[in-house]
């Protein structure tokens, strides 16, 4: 292998653009007007802004009504994450926010709630979230605050441990609460549906399925209850965000989401019989590899590990000399390795950290191969050191 070939492992990151995604958006740059504008160009912008929303809705079931576009999922959060609610035109509080330990940044941030509003539901070691500790907090939660508000997670973006969401809804359900779940690891990976899942609200973005950055949606499952605008102004998606759309970014979100629901099943079996060869061949190159949450459910694309002795920064380095692109697992936006949160909360020694393979539709047999390649020449060096 020369130096310059690389491999590409790290699809929760960001998937790269899918070719249709490219076209659409390509396309869509150069068509002309705002969609906004009653003129005939606004219109044809309109209708390609329209039929986004139905390919995004479509994805998880939802009411193309029902789907608000936004820059991303941290903004989506942002959105949804706040004390200040409507019930039509009634003002209806939200009490507190209870997010899983093991949310991304973007929840666990909390959104527009106080700090001393929001707080944590712990995980089990095996990183499923802890539904006794869940009923407990509701069963405490104060009503006369407000309404409680429950985020959990359906796939976890660092170990793929899929999250018992329809329990947690059952529970928030009995608790007369919100429940906001960000679907973005999950879409295209396993079947996502807010009507199954009883979910108030779903998070989804654009660049994790092979569209465009900057992309992503809040979906509601009504129109009644819903959260004070974030960004106000024109009055864009209905007043829920204002600002012109951006066709070209929504044009190749939808592509993706019309590839992410072409057989998914198919698609991720294969990605599921990858993993294995991949899990396979660490376990054959040493008995010290452990593997996070291979005991629970997953989606099939990740694969979270430790190696013993091998902190999580310098085997991110060591694999990208090798030409192979991972993660450890969470990344914070200077670069920098920060230890990880969710191993923390399963109780793992984070300061070790964990090492992130996510694969994706266009992974092959190859790049299983040279990793794990060189993930037997790094357990030779740090055996040799
Ligand atoms: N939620 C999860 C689980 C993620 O993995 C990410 C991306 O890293 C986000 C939210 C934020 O998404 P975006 O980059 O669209 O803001």
């Amino acid at each position: 292998m020369t130096r310059t070939e690389r491999t590409y492992l790290d699809w929760n990151a960001t998937a790269p653009l899918l070719p249709a995604a490219r076209d659409a958006f390509v396309a869509a740059l150069d068509l002309v007007g705002n969609p906004s504008s009653v003129h005939g160009e606004g219109r044809a912008l309109r209708m390609l802004v329209e039929a986004a929303r139905r390919d995004v809705a479509a994805l998880v079931n939802a009411a193309p009504a029902h789907v608000i576009f936004t820059s991303g999922a941290t903004e989506a959060a942002n959105l949804v994450l706040t004390p200040n609610y409507r019930m039509g035109r009634t003002p209806l509080a939200i009490g507190h926010l209870y997010a899983s330990e093991i949310e991304h940044p973007a929840i666990r941030e909390g959104g527009r709630f106080s700090r001393e509003a929001v707080t944590s539901i712990p995980v089990t070691p095996a990183g499923v979230v802890d539904l006794d500790a869940l009923e407990t907090l509701l069963q405490n939660h104060d009503k006369a605050s407000g309404l409680p508000m429950v985020a959990v997670m359906l796939a976890n973006n660092e170990t793929g441990i899929v999250q018992p969401v329809k329990a947690v809804a059952e529970i928030v359900r009995r608790h007369g609460g919100l429940l906001v779940v960000d679907a973005v690891q999950a879409v295209g990976r396993m079947p996502v549906d807010i009507e199954a899942l009883d979910a108030d609200f779903l998070i989804l973005s654009s660049h994790k399925l092979g569209g465009p950055k900057g992309a992503g949606a809040l979906v509601s499952r009504g129109e009644v209850l819903m959260p004070v605008p974030l960004i106000r102004g024109g009055g864009q998606e209905k007043g829920h965000r204002s600002g012109t759309e951006n066709p070209a970014a929504l044009a190749g979100f939808a592509a993706a989401a019309r590839s992410a629901a072409d057989e998914p099943a198919v698609r991720n079996s294969r990605i599921a019989g990858l993993r294995d060869v991949l899990e396979k061949g660490m376990r054959a190159a040493t008995n010290d590899v452990i593997i996070h949450g291979a005991e629970v459910e997953r989606v099939a694309n990740t694969s979270f590990f430790s190696l013993p002795g091998l902190k999580s920064e310098t085997g991110q380095i060591a694999f990208d000399l090798e030409g192979i692109a991972l993660s450890a697992g969470s990344a914070c936006s200077s670069g920098k390795v920060g230890q990880s949160h969710v191993l923390t909360a399963m109780g793992f020694d984070a300061a070790l950290g964990g090492l992130r393979v996510s694969l994706g539709p266009g992974s092959t047999m190859a790049d299983v191969e040279r990793f794990l390649a060189a993930f037997s020449r790094v357990v030779s060096r740090r055996r040799a050191a």
